[in-house]
């Protein structure tokens, strides 16, 4: 399967891989509501932060996932990044003083 370059629901970045997001999880009841097509670094973001349930609850449209504060703050640096570019997950002050 090739991935087809497309726009981000979340962070708007255009040319980008983008995988389907389901807003109310489906394990929550929402295989038939509605999807967001979410670029990787986005709809990893999103789950890393949330469970199914703060999804379900709370997060379950654009608007609401916007204006959460930590997405919010997430969403203001990702748009700097190149959309051909994934950003790498930096290493825990732990590891970095291990050397
Ligand atoms: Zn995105
Ligand atoms: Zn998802």
């Amino acid at each position: 399967m090739k991935p087809a370059l497309d726009a981000c629901e979340l962070c708007g970045r255009t040319g980008v891989e983008t995988t389907e997001h389901h807003l109310t999880p489906r394990e929550m009841g929402g295989s038939h509501l509605p999807t967001a097509d979410l670029c990787r670094p986005c709809h990893k973001q999103i789950h890393a932060l949330y469970s199914n349930e703060e999804l379900a609850a709370r997060l379950s449209t654009l608007e609401e996932l916007r204006a959460d504060g930590q997405i919010a703050r997430y969403l203001r640096w990702i748009r700097k990044q190149a959309p051909g570019s994934l950003p790498r997950t930096r290493k825990s002050r732990a590891l970095r003083e291990k050397g």
